[in-house]
């Protein structure tokens, strides 16, 4: 396998793929469609990226929140490489906020971001090189990006995607498609298989988790991956109350059917109460079934309804230590960025922050 001359030795912040500085110091990152413009100091809505100095850097890279082997039907995706196994990574961050989200300590990461950002993570600090070798020891057929989004993480899924290609792993990215086509472009090459979610089709439903987003905007970055060669399998995890309108999930159907081919697959997925709907009951089996008819009655192929998967975010994932087979000592060492800028302050913004006031 060869070295991938951009990956560092230590912890670094990384410049963040994708962004426009603009004169005034200010940033734009382009990785999703937030496209959060930010001043210096300022981190954008996913935590994951900081503008520093009016350029923009990535916390996370090389920072993987749990590690997983399982079978590639786990994601759900059926219907590429069948029992086929990937190690499935994911670090933390995400551009959405939904009010159902489970495992909230490594999908939204925010207080192991806040860590990263002072300099006082502990977390391990893994190599892309690492992660491959650690797939093939594992004897896994391909690594999945997941957990959290992959778009706001996407310097390192590239790095990683590219050595897995050349080690002859497959790559799998799960997401909530709410992401540029300049992201989408970027990453295409290195991936196989994208298992996205149509969480609705309603705005208003998407605005609640994402103030900014629009149906439209998540449905033509599908059909984008779509049209760039990878492999997609849309899912619907269906919330009672939320989004189990049946013709709500008929017209899901049928948008697949139009725009990604009626053999398109499709899985609709059980909701289990977690966060601010912990009220909100189970997915009776019974809505379930029916979308899955539905769909199968509009034209849909390959409908699989799942009464024991949810959303990828939702399992209890392994502690990455338990994979990476190193010492305590090496895993707990702190994440300051050895980057010569970054100095003693802890690679943020806390001098910044001090200057301004804001901390002692
Ligand atoms: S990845 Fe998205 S949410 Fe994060 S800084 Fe970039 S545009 Fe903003
Ligand atoms: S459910 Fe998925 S998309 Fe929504 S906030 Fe959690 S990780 Fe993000």
């Amino acid at each position: 396998m060869t070295k991938n001359p951009s990956s560092p030795e230590s912890y670094q912040l990384i410049e963040t793929r994708l962004q426009e500085r603009l004169d005034n110091g200010d940033t734009v990152c382009n990785l999703c469609l937030w496209r959060c413009r930010l001043r210096h100091g300022q981190r954008g809505f996913c935590q994951a990226h900081v503008n520093r100095n009016g350029t923009l850097y990535n916390l996370s890279y090389g920072i993987i929140s749990a590690i997983e082997v399982e079978a590639i039907e786990n994601k759900p995706v059926y219907h590429y490489r069948p029992g086929s196994k990937v190690m499935s990574i994911g670090s933390y961050g995400c551009n959405f906020r939904c009010k159902g989200c489970h495992n909230l300590e490594i999908s939204w990461g925010v207080e192991a971001l806040n860590r990263l950002a002072r300099g006082e993570s502990t977390d391990a600090w893994v190599r892309p090189e690492q992660v491959v070798e650690l797939a093939q020891k594992h004897g896994v057929d391909g690594i999945a990006f997941t957990y959290s989004e992959p778009a706001v993480w996407l310097e390192y899924v590239i790095d990683v995607g590219k050595l897995a290609k050349e080690a002859g792993l497959y790559t799998v990215y799960v997401s909530n498609s709410y992401v540029t086509e300049e992201a989408l472009q970027e990453v295409a090459p290195y991936i196989d298989v994208m298992c996205s979610d149509i969480k609705s089709l309603r705005d208003d439903f998407y605005r609640d988790i994402c103030p900014t987003s629009q149906v439209s905007e998540v449905l033509t970055s599908i059909k984008q991956a779509h049209e760039l060669g990878i492999h997609v399998e849309t899912r619907t995890n269906i919330i009672p109350g939320k989004n189990d309108d049946p013709d709500e999930l008929r017209r899901i159907a049928e948008w697949i059917r139009d725009n990604l081919g009626a053999d398109s697959p499709w899985h609709v997925t059980k909701f289990f109460p977690a966060y601010q709907l912990s009220h909100v009951p189970e997915t009776p089996n019974e809505i379930i079934e029916l979308a899955a008819a539905q769909a199968r009655e509009v034209g849909l192929e390959h409908v699989h309804s799942h009464t024991d998967i949810s959303c990828d975010c939702a399992s209890d994932n392994a502690s990455v230590d338990d994979w990476l087979g190193r010492s305590a000592e090496e895993i707990e060492q702190m994440n300051k960025c050895s980057a010569s800028c970054c100095g003693s302050e802890g690679i943020l913004v806390k001098k910044f922050e001090k200057e301004a006031g804001l901390i002692k």
